[in-house]
This record gives structure tokens, sequence and C-alpha cells, in this order.
């Protein structure tokens, strides 16, 4: 009985389009300007945290094992210290809290639940794409470009996953300029089952700073930064992967957290409409590692140490991810 309601819950929470389906009972849903929410005490319930407290505008969800913070009217999450963007804001009706199903089902769902995820498939293969390269140098400061640090921790990033018995597909290996339609060719004629890591650093104004990961934007998601318009109601190739997208995004930007330590700053997980995203038929999320702009980053960025930890980082998230979405009656998963 009690696995049926979760089949039924999980189906209700993953199937997007079934806004006319009768919710599954013991959730608590409001309609706020057209969109569904669904109050902070069913999901409490429903993932089994042990304890909601709200302190002013904060709230917290926990069990041993996840700690989720959120903010009322914020739009960030922190989920055991990594920060993810939310769509829409946290809300409240009276004194109850309540989260949008999209955020839900599209970000907090398949990151609790990874081993719900149908279309992630058991991999062997990671397909790595050093952004940029040839006549494009990407970001540039005085002591290097972008196209040959992505290309450095690129390099460094398939031998640590080889070592570990993993198939790596560079989309280049050499600095040369490559279309973004022929990089995401390149991924897509790799048949087997893999995931897909786009590999860049930042430019910003002298200030930014710190890491941040993309995944596309499921459809009804607007491209970080900027308002929604009507092309974005479309899904992409890409969006057939959503859930295990945000799970691969989730691992790869904690392990980069953990390995960089004090020496990045956490912008978050964030959504976008990037080419390569939304045309590569894997999982697929692109990463940030750094701003060239940044003094103390340009230098960290040149070193190797720091692009060991990138690396290493990178190799430690596509392990916990693979453990993650394989059927849990199989045990062939590297540790
Ligand atoms: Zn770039």
């Amino acid at each position: 009985m009690f696995r049926c309601l979760l089949a039924t819950l999980a189906l209700w929470l993953t199937a997007g389009r079934m806004l006319h389906a009768s919710p599954a009972a013991g959730w608590d849903i409001a309609k706020i300007e057209g969109r569904d929410y669904v109050s902070l005490d069913s999901i409490k319930r429903f993932y089994n945290f042990s304890n909601l407290t709200r302190s002013g505008n904060s709230l917290l969800l926990e069990n041993p094992k996840v700690e989720m913070k959120l903010k009322i009217g914020g739009c960030e999450c922190l989920m055991n210290g990594v920060k993810f963007v939310f769509t829409h804001k946290v809300t409240t009706i009276g004194d109850k809290a309540y989260l949008s199903r999209m955020d839900l089902s599209k970000l907090i769902d398949p990151v609790l639940r990874p081993n719900f995820i149908k279309a992630a498939g058991d991999f062997r293969t990671v397909i790595l794409d050093a952004g940029h390269g040839g006549k494009d140098p990407g970001a540039v400061n005085s002591i290097g470009t972008e196209a040959f640090y992505n290309l450095k921790v690129a390099g460094r990033t398939k031998s640590l996953l080889e070592a570990k018995g993993f198939k790596v597909v560079m989309t280049r290996n050499s600095d040369r300029y490559l279309t973004l339609q022929e990089r995401v060719n390149l991924a897509n004629a790799v048949r087997e089952n893999a995931i897909f890591i786009s590999i860049h650093f930042n430019a910003g104004g002298r200030d930014a700073r710190g890491i941040e990961t993309f995944t596309l934007s499921p459809p009804g998601v607007s491209h970080y930064g900027r308002g929604l318009i009507a092309a974005d109601a479309q899904a992409r190739t890409g969006n057939h992967h959503d859930s295990a997208n945000i799970a691969l995004a989730t691992s790869v930007h904690g392990s980069l957290l953990r390995r960089l330590q004090k020496h990045t700053f956490d912008r978050g997980i964030k959504r976008a409409r990037f080419s390569v995203l939304s045309g590569v038929r894997h999982p697929a999320i692109l990463m940030e590692g750094g701003f060239m702009t940044h003094q103390n980053e340009a230098r960290l960025i040149d070193n190797d140490a720091y692009q060991n930890a990138l690396a290493n980082g990178i190799v430690d998230a596509v392990i916990k991810y693979r453990y993650a979405v394989a059927p849990k009656n199989t045990s062939s998963a590297p540790r």
C-alpha cells in the first residue's frame, strides 16, 4: 500500500504536464498566479524530514542525511551546503510556506531521489568538452586564455577518469576551433550511454568570483539572468534528461566546492539555454571553474594545484553520480 502510494506520488511529481490529474492524497497544493505550489509540510512528510522549523523568514528542513535551508521570498536553497537557484520564490499562504511544484519536481526531487531518475542509465563513458579554442580564446587576462585552461583541466580530468576505468571522449584535444554545433554533433555521435561535461572559466566585473554550474532550463524556465520569452516554452533535446541533468550538476558542483574549500565562493547551480546543453542527447552540464577577471582567481586558475582540485572534483562527482543513479540491485559502481 505504502509502496503503491509512493509510486503514485512519484508519477504525479514527475508528470509535469498532467496538470489535470487529481493530485495524490496527502499533498497540500495551492494555486498562486496560475502556478501549482506544494506546502513545505507536504515536502517534509513525503521526503521523511524529521523537522521543519521556521525562524523569521528562514526555513529549515532536516533529517539525519539532508539539511535544506530556504527563505520565504527568496529564490535560493542550500541543500547540504550546496546552493541551488529556484525558478520561483518560496512563498506563504497564511502561516504556511509553499514551494513551486516546478522547483520541487525539476530540482529538489531528482536531487533527493536520484535513483528514481528514469532516463539516467548506467554509463562508463564521459564526454569532456573543453570550451572555446583556436580563433576563440574565450575569456582572456594578462596571464592566459580560458581556452588554454579549459583544455588543461579537461586533459587532467581525462587521465584521472581513465585511471578509474572510464572511457573518455574529448570534443577537442588541442588548441583548435569548434563551433557549438560541432561539439553537439561529436557528443551525439557517442552511441552508448554517456554524460557530457563542458568545462569553462568565467568573466565578469572586477569583484565577481566563485564557481557556478549550469544545467539546461526545463521548458517554461528562462535562461539565467533574463526574463521568460516565448521560445522558453519549447522542450529541447537536452530536456529529455532534466532530472539527470540536475543530479549531475549537484554532484559536480558539490564536489568542486569540497575540493576547493576556502579558495572559492559558491555562486550556485543555475539554469541556462546554452547551445551545448540544449542539443546534447546525454545528461549534460556546463561548469564555470572561477573568474579569469578576478585578480586572485586569475592566479589560482593558472596554478597546478587549483587545476588538479577541479579535475579531482569532476572525477569525485562522476563516481558519486554514477553510484547515485545506478539501479540499487547492481553492485558494479566504482568506489
Ligand atoms: Zn567559456
